[in-house]
């Protein structure tokens, strides 16, 4: 792990157990490294059924993995039950990025996650989504404070990953391990929308599995 001195994580209510909701591994290297360094307790888990298509889905997955086995970094590989999540998306296929199939997609996913870690004993579930400037992180925290609110138990870890250079270690450790890079967030509609966008502005569609941090000018 880099040699960045950090100050010390502290999990909400002093517990030292976590549960890591990952994305991907460009999202996750520097909150993994971060948990790291700070001595918790962490396992990540991997529930993203929202990523089309399959072999989407497994370069991001296989990346995360890499990583985790990398640090002996337990990871829990949850289902990729898209039916459930397609279904859930019915009607919100327009909605803009961080409009309301965002919203029920980060629902979904952290109740997944909430559930996994009330059947495991985790006492605090947290996300790497938020650490990408794309997203609306008071979006995400809401929609994991409302998945952890099911369990008297458990809460919601609401950490700022950006913060004190955390966007740059995002950048700086996918270069250094080669992550995959993906070019959309995730779901069909998403790919759909960056493609519509590239063919306005005079750019190729997405090829998937070829581009690397660090290749070039990423
Ligand atoms: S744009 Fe991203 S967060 Fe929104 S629904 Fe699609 S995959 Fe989920």
């Amino acid at each position: 792990m880099s040699d960045y001195v950090r100050k010390p994580l502290d999990p909400p209510g002093g517990q030292r157990k976590v549960l890591l909701h990952s994305c991907c591994a460009p999202c996750s290297g520097e909150v993994m490294e971060a948990m790291q360094a700070s001595g918790i307790d962490f396992t990540i888990f991997f529930y993203n059924p929202n990523i089309h298509p399959l072999k989407e889905y497994e370069l991001r997955k296989q990346e995360n993995i890499r990583f985790a086995e990398k640090f002996g970094i337990p990871f829990v590989d949850a289902d990729y039950d898209t039916d459930n999540w397609f279904e859930r998306a019915r009607g919100l296929e327009d909605e803009p990025e961080r409009g309301a199939r965002c919203t029920m997609c980060f629902d979904m996913r952290f109740e997944r996650t909430a559930l996994y870690a009330h059947e495991h004993g985790f006492p605090v579930i947290t996300s790497s989504l938020g650490i990408s400037r794309w997203k609306n992180m008071a979006q995400i925290n809401d929609c994991g404070v409302r998945a952890a609110s099911h369990y008297p138990e458990l809460t919601y870890w609401e950490y700022n990953w950006r913060k004190q250079g955390g966007s740059a270690r995002m950048i700086e450790i996918s270069k250094r391990e080669h992550f995959y890079q993906q070019e959309y967030c995730g779901c069909v509609y998403s790919l759909r929308d960056t493609n519509r966008h590239r063919a306005e502005t005079g750019r190729a569609p997405v090829k998937i599995g070829v581009l690397y941090y660090g290749d070039d000018e990423t």
